[in-house]
Protein backbone atom coordinates (compact mmCIF):
# COMPACT_ATOMS: atom_id res chain seq x y z
CA UNK A 1 0.00 0.00 0.00
CA UNK A 2 2.77 2.47 1.29
CA UNK A 3 5.12 1.54 -1.46
CA UNK A 4 2.08 2.03 -4.49
CA UNK A 5 1.62 5.41 -2.55
CA UNK A 6 4.98 6.72 -3.28
CA UNK A 7 5.32 5.46 -6.98
CA UNK A 8 1.87 7.12 -7.56
CA UNK A 9 3.94 10.39 -7.74
CA UNK A 10 5.44 11.56 -10.74
CA UNK A 11 5.28 14.62 -10.92
CA UNK A 12 5.26 17.52 -8.25
CA UNK A 13 4.25 20.76 -7.71
CA UNK A 14 5.26 23.60 -5.31
CA UNK A 15 3.71 26.89 -4.78
CA UNK A 16 6.00 29.70 -3.81
CA UNK A 17 9.42 29.89 -4.74
CA UNK A 18 10.12 31.41 -1.02
CA UNK A 19 12.93 29.62 1.51
CA UNK A 20 10.76 26.82 2.19
CA UNK A 21 9.16 26.41 -1.02
CA UNK A 22 12.19 26.64 -3.02
CA UNK A 23 13.94 24.03 -0.08
CA UNK A 24 11.23 21.36 -0.53
CA UNK A 25 11.12 21.96 -4.71
CA UNK A 26 15.08 20.90 -3.96
CA UNK A 27 14.93 17.96 -1.82
CA UNK A 28 11.95 16.31 -4.11
CA UNK A 29 14.04 16.84 -6.99
CA UNK A 30 16.96 15.22 -5.50
CA UNK A 31 15.97 12.49 -3.01
CA UNK A 32 12.49 11.80 -4.18
CA UNK A 33 13.88 11.91 -8.09
CA UNK A 34 10.49 13.68 -9.05
CA UNK A 35 10.44 16.53 -11.52
CA UNK A 36 9.07 19.68 -10.54
CA UNK A 37 7.15 22.49 -10.96
CA UNK A 38 7.69 25.57 -9.22
CA UNK A 39 4.87 28.58 -9.25
CA UNK A 40 5.47 31.75 -7.93
CA UNK A 41 3.13 35.06 -8.52
CA UNK A 42 6.45 37.03 -8.93
CA UNK A 43 8.76 36.32 -12.05
CA UNK A 44 11.31 38.02 -9.64
CA UNK A 45 11.64 35.43 -6.79
CA UNK A 46 11.09 32.85 -9.27
CA UNK A 47 14.56 33.68 -10.98
CA UNK A 48 16.25 34.29 -7.65
CA UNK A 49 15.12 31.05 -6.42
CA UNK A 50 15.92 28.89 -9.80
CA UNK A 51 19.44 30.14 -9.78
CA UNK A 52 20.08 30.24 -5.99
CA UNK A 53 18.60 26.15 -6.48
CA UNK A 54 21.31 25.79 -9.35
CA UNK A 55 24.00 27.25 -7.30
CA UNK A 56 23.45 24.97 -4.77
CA UNK A 57 23.34 21.98 -6.75
CA UNK A 58 26.73 22.51 -7.48
CA UNK A 59 27.41 22.08 -3.78
CA UNK A 60 25.93 19.10 -3.27
CA UNK A 61 28.33 15.70 -3.18
CA UNK A 62 26.98 14.48 -6.45
CA UNK A 63 28.69 13.57 -9.99
CA UNK A 64 28.04 15.98 -12.48
CA UNK A 65 25.27 14.01 -14.40
CA UNK A 66 23.11 13.62 -11.02
CA UNK A 67 23.45 17.58 -10.56
CA UNK A 68 22.36 18.43 -14.28
CA UNK A 69 19.65 15.64 -13.82
CA UNK A 70 18.17 17.51 -10.76
CA UNK A 71 18.55 21.21 -12.35
CA UNK A 72 16.29 19.33 -15.24
CA UNK A 73 13.85 18.41 -13.12
CA UNK A 74 12.99 21.86 -11.72
CA UNK A 75 10.80 24.25 -13.91
CA UNK A 76 9.17 27.68 -12.92
CA UNK A 77 6.15 29.36 -14.00
CA UNK A 78 3.96 32.27 -12.57
CA UNK A 79 0.47 30.10 -13.35
CA UNK A 80 -0.87 28.09 -11.57
CA UNK A 81 -2.87 26.21 -14.46
CA UNK A 82 0.00 24.24 -15.44
CA UNK A 83 -0.54 22.56 -12.02
CA UNK A 84 -2.50 20.30 -14.04
CA UNK A 85 -0.38 17.31 -14.42
CA UNK A 86 0.73 16.97 -11.09
CA UNK A 87 -0.11 14.12 -8.75
CA UNK A 88 0.97 16.13 -4.99
CA UNK A 89 1.13 19.75 -4.58
CA UNK A 90 2.72 21.28 -1.51
CA UNK A 91 1.41 25.02 -1.35
CA UNK A 92 4.23 27.21 0.29
CA UNK A 93 3.04 30.93 0.40
CA UNK A 94 3.20 33.31 3.20
CA UNK A 95 1.04 32.66 5.80
CA UNK A 96 -1.80 34.72 5.25
CA UNK A 97 -5.53 32.93 5.60
CA UNK A 98 -7.03 34.08 2.93
CA UNK A 99 -4.31 33.86 0.42
CA UNK A 100 -3.91 30.20 0.91
CA UNK A 101 -8.02 29.93 0.86
CA UNK A 102 -7.98 31.28 -2.77
CA UNK A 103 -5.14 29.00 -3.55
CA UNK A 104 -6.37 25.75 -2.23
CA UNK A 105 -10.07 26.66 -3.77
CA UNK A 106 -7.76 27.56 -7.53
CA UNK A 107 -6.03 23.90 -7.06
CA UNK A 108 -9.27 22.04 -6.03
CA UNK A 109 -9.97 23.53 -10.31
CA UNK A 110 -6.88 22.74 -11.61
CA UNK A 111 -5.49 19.60 -10.77
CA UNK A 112 -6.19 16.26 -11.50
CA UNK A 113 -9.05 14.76 -9.48
CA UNK A 114 -6.46 11.98 -7.72
CA UNK A 115 -3.94 14.86 -6.44
CA UNK A 116 -2.59 15.45 -3.11
CA UNK A 117 -3.30 18.85 -1.87
CA UNK A 118 -0.66 19.58 0.79
CA UNK A 119 -0.16 22.67 2.63
CA UNK A 120 3.27 23.41 4.28
CA UNK A 121 1.36 26.28 6.87
CA UNK A 122 3.31 26.58 9.91
CA UNK A 123 -0.48 27.75 11.85
CA UNK A 124 -3.45 27.68 9.64
CA UNK A 125 -6.17 24.94 10.82
CA UNK A 126 -5.75 21.87 8.23
CA UNK A 127 -9.85 21.93 8.09
CA UNK A 128 -10.47 25.16 7.20
CA UNK A 129 -8.00 25.26 4.60
CA UNK A 130 -9.56 21.73 3.33
CA UNK A 131 -12.82 23.65 3.38
CA UNK A 132 -11.88 26.45 1.22
CA UNK A 133 -11.51 23.89 -1.89
CA UNK A 134 -15.37 23.26 -2.34
CA UNK A 135 -18.73 25.45 -1.95
CA UNK A 136 -20.57 22.11 -0.83
CA UNK A 137 -19.00 21.17 2.50
CA UNK A 138 -20.95 17.43 1.90
CA UNK A 139 -19.15 16.93 -1.27
CA UNK A 140 -15.54 15.76 0.29
CA UNK A 141 -14.03 14.89 -3.33
CA UNK A 142 -11.79 17.73 -3.15
CA UNK A 143 -11.53 18.36 0.89
CA UNK A 144 -10.64 15.03 1.54
CA UNK A 145 -7.35 15.00 -0.52
CA UNK A 146 -5.92 17.99 1.95
CA UNK A 147 -3.18 17.89 4.36
CA UNK A 148 -0.24 19.25 5.74
CA UNK A 149 3.13 18.57 5.42
CA UNK A 150 4.71 20.76 7.55
CA UNK A 151 8.64 20.66 6.50
CA UNK A 152 11.14 22.13 9.20
CA UNK A 153 13.69 24.84 8.24
CA UNK A 154 16.10 24.49 6.50
CA UNK A 155 14.50 22.10 4.40
CA UNK A 156 17.44 20.46 3.04
CA UNK A 157 18.98 19.80 6.68
CA UNK A 158 15.99 19.52 8.86
CA UNK A 159 14.97 15.61 8.73
CA UNK A 160 11.48 15.86 11.12
CA UNK A 161 8.27 16.64 9.39
CA UNK A 162 4.95 17.15 10.69
CA UNK A 163 1.99 15.61 9.04
CA UNK A 164 -1.52 16.67 9.99
CA UNK A 165 -4.71 15.75 8.72
CA UNK A 166 -7.88 17.52 8.68
CA UNK A 167 -11.21 16.53 9.76
CA UNK A 168 -11.94 15.90 6.27
CA UNK A 169 -8.90 14.40 4.92
CA UNK A 170 -8.77 10.57 4.01
CA UNK A 171 -6.57 7.51 5.31
CA UNK A 172 -5.41 7.40 2.02
CA UNK A 173 -4.47 10.95 1.59
CA UNK A 174 -2.33 10.63 4.52
CA UNK A 175 -0.98 7.65 3.68
CA UNK A 176 0.27 9.06 0.68
CA UNK A 177 1.78 11.75 2.31
CA UNK A 178 3.38 10.42 5.00
CA UNK A 179 5.38 7.92 1.93
CA UNK A 180 5.86 10.44 -0.29
CA UNK A 181 7.82 12.58 2.72
CA UNK A 182 9.79 9.53 3.52
CA UNK A 183 10.36 8.83 -0.50
CA UNK A 184 11.70 12.68 -0.23
CA UNK A 185 14.59 11.13 3.10
CA UNK A 186 12.07 12.54 6.01
CA UNK A 187 10.97 11.36 9.12
CA UNK A 188 7.53 12.10 9.23
CA UNK A 189 5.38 12.66 12.84
CA UNK A 190 1.58 13.10 13.08
CA UNK A 191 0.04 15.44 14.72
CA UNK A 192 -3.73 16.49 15.88
CA UNK A 193 -5.22 19.87 13.59
CA UNK A 194 -4.83 21.85 16.88
CA UNK A 195 -3.11 25.48 16.75
CA UNK A 196 0.62 25.29 16.27
CA UNK A 197 0.17 21.61 15.94
CA UNK A 198 3.28 20.19 17.42
CA UNK A 199 6.81 21.80 16.47
CA UNK A 200 5.18 25.73 17.13
CA UNK A 201 2.91 24.86 20.09
CA UNK A 202 6.46 24.21 21.71
CA UNK A 203 8.99 26.19 19.97
CA UNK A 204 7.13 29.54 19.00
CA UNK A 205 6.36 30.39 23.10
CA UNK A 206 10.00 29.97 23.88
CA UNK A 207 10.60 32.34 20.72
CA UNK A 208 8.39 34.77 21.97
CA UNK A 209 9.46 34.56 25.36
CA UNK A 210 12.67 35.21 24.81
CA UNK A 211 12.28 38.28 22.99
CA UNK A 212 9.88 39.36 25.88
CA UNK A 213 12.78 38.53 28.00
CA UNK A 214 14.87 41.54 25.28
CA UNK A 215 12.20 43.55 25.87
CA UNK A 216 12.12 43.74 29.47
CA UNK A 217 15.60 43.97 30.09
CA UNK A 218 15.71 40.53 31.59
CA UNK A 219 19.16 39.66 29.95
CA UNK A 220 20.36 41.62 26.05
CA UNK A 221 20.81 39.75 23.12
CA UNK A 222 24.15 37.93 23.39
CA UNK A 223 23.26 36.77 26.82
CA UNK A 224 19.96 35.24 25.76
CA UNK A 225 21.55 33.34 22.92
CA UNK A 226 24.66 32.67 24.58
CA UNK A 227 22.72 30.99 27.60
CA UNK A 228 20.34 28.91 25.65
CA UNK A 229 23.42 27.69 22.74
CA UNK A 230 25.70 27.19 25.98
CA UNK A 231 23.58 26.03 28.11
CA UNK A 232 21.31 23.28 26.44
CA UNK A 233 23.13 22.67 23.46
CA UNK A 234 21.31 23.82 20.79
CA UNK A 235 22.99 24.94 17.49
CA UNK A 236 21.48 28.54 17.62
CA UNK A 237 19.96 30.67 20.65
CA UNK A 238 16.26 31.58 20.30
CA UNK A 239 16.57 35.11 18.97
CA UNK A 240 19.23 34.32 16.22
CA UNK A 241 16.44 30.94 15.55
CA UNK A 242 13.74 33.72 14.84
CA UNK A 243 15.30 35.90 12.56
CA UNK A 244 16.31 32.72 10.62
CA UNK A 245 12.11 31.49 10.65
CA UNK A 246 11.52 34.85 9.98
CA UNK A 247 9.99 37.43 12.98
CA UNK A 248 6.55 37.78 10.42
CA UNK A 249 6.31 34.33 10.19
CA UNK A 250 6.78 33.95 14.25
CA UNK A 251 4.49 36.89 15.09
CA UNK A 252 1.66 35.18 12.88
CA UNK A 253 1.81 31.93 14.37
CA UNK A 254 1.96 33.58 18.25
CA UNK A 255 -0.84 35.11 16.93
CA UNK A 256 -2.97 32.66 15.71
CA UNK A 257 -1.80 30.51 19.05
CA UNK A 258 -3.52 33.20 20.85
CA UNK A 259 -6.18 33.81 19.15
CA UNK A 260 -7.40 30.12 18.87
CA UNK A 261 -6.70 28.88 22.25
CA UNK A 262 -7.81 32.54 23.40
CA UNK A 263 -5.10 31.56 26.23
CA UNK A 264 -2.78 35.12 27.45
CA UNK A 265 -0.18 32.54 27.77
CA UNK A 266 0.58 32.80 23.95
CA UNK A 267 0.66 36.87 23.68
CA UNK A 268 3.02 37.80 21.18
CA UNK A 269 5.48 40.62 22.64
CA UNK A 270 5.08 43.85 21.83
CA UNK A 271 8.95 43.90 20.17
CA UNK A 272 8.23 41.45 18.12
CA UNK A 273 4.89 42.89 16.61
CA UNK A 274 6.80 46.12 16.54
CA UNK A 275 10.03 44.46 14.83
CA UNK A 276 7.86 43.26 11.83
CA UNK A 277 6.12 46.61 11.30
CA UNK A 278 9.84 47.89 11.23
CA UNK A 279 10.11 45.40 7.81
CA UNK A 280 12.92 44.26 10.28
CA UNK A 281 11.82 40.41 9.69
CA UNK A 282 15.26 39.02 10.25
CA UNK A 283 17.25 37.14 7.48
CA UNK A 284 15.22 37.49 4.63
CA UNK A 285 15.26 41.34 4.94
CA UNK A 286 18.70 42.03 5.90
CA UNK A 287 18.15 42.76 9.45
CA UNK A 288 16.46 41.68 12.36
CA UNK A 289 17.98 40.84 15.88
CA UNK A 290 21.11 41.05 14.34
CA UNK A 291 22.47 42.11 11.34
CA UNK A 292 23.10 40.34 8.10
P1 LIG B 1 8.67 33.35 1.96
O1 LIG B 1 8.15 34.71 2.22
O2 LIG B 1 10.16 33.10 2.00
O3 LIG B 1 8.17 32.81 0.52
C1 LIG B 1 6.85 32.91 0.05
C2 LIG B 1 6.86 32.91 -1.48
O4 LIG B 1 5.50 32.86 -1.92
C3 LIG B 1 7.49 34.16 -2.11
O5 LIG B 1 8.45 33.77 -3.08
C4 LIG B 1 6.30 34.88 -2.76
O6 LIG B 1 6.68 35.59 -3.95
C5 LIG B 1 5.37 33.72 -3.06
N1 LIG B 1 3.95 34.10 -3.21
C6 LIG B 1 3.26 35.06 -2.56
N2 LIG B 1 1.99 35.09 -2.99
C7 LIG B 1 1.87 34.13 -3.94
C8 LIG B 1 0.81 33.68 -4.78
N3 LIG B 1 -0.41 34.23 -4.71
N4 LIG B 1 1.06 32.67 -5.65
C9 LIG B 1 2.28 32.11 -5.74
N5 LIG B 1 3.34 32.51 -4.98
C10 LIG B 1 3.13 33.49 -4.09
O7 LIG B 1 7.91 32.40 3.01
P2 LIG B 1 8.46 31.04 3.70
O8 LIG B 1 9.26 31.38 4.90
O9 LIG B 1 9.02 30.16 2.65
O10 LIG B 1 7.07 30.44 4.28
C11 LIG B 1 6.13 29.82 3.43
C12 LIG B 1 5.17 29.00 4.27
O11 LIG B 1 5.89 28.00 5.01
C13 LIG B 1 4.36 29.79 5.31
O12 LIG B 1 3.08 29.23 5.43
C14 LIG B 1 5.15 29.58 6.59
O13 LIG B 1 4.36 29.73 7.74
C15 LIG B 1 5.59 28.13 6.40
N6 LIG B 1 6.78 27.72 7.16
C16 LIG B 1 7.83 28.58 7.28
C17 LIG B 1 8.95 28.16 8.00
C18 LIG B 1 10.13 29.08 8.16
O14 LIG B 1 10.99 28.78 9.00
N7 LIG B 1 10.23 30.14 7.37
C19 LIG B 1 9.00 26.88 8.57
C20 LIG B 1 7.91 26.01 8.38
C21 LIG B 1 6.80 26.45 7.68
Amino acid sequence: MATQNAAKVKRLGVIGAGQMGLGIALVAALKAGVPVTLVDNSQASLNKGLAFAAKDISKKRITPDQADDARLKLTGTTSIGELAGVDFVIEAVPEIPQLKFDIFAKLAEVCPRHAILATNTSSIPITRIAAATTKDPKDTSSSSRVVSTHFMNPVPVQKGVEIISGLQTSAETLDTAITFCRAMGKIPSVSADSPGFLANRILMPYINEAVICLETGVGDRDSIDSIMTNGTNVPMGPLQLADFIGLDTCLAIMRVLHLETGDSKYRPSVLLAKMVDAGWLGKKSGKGFYDY
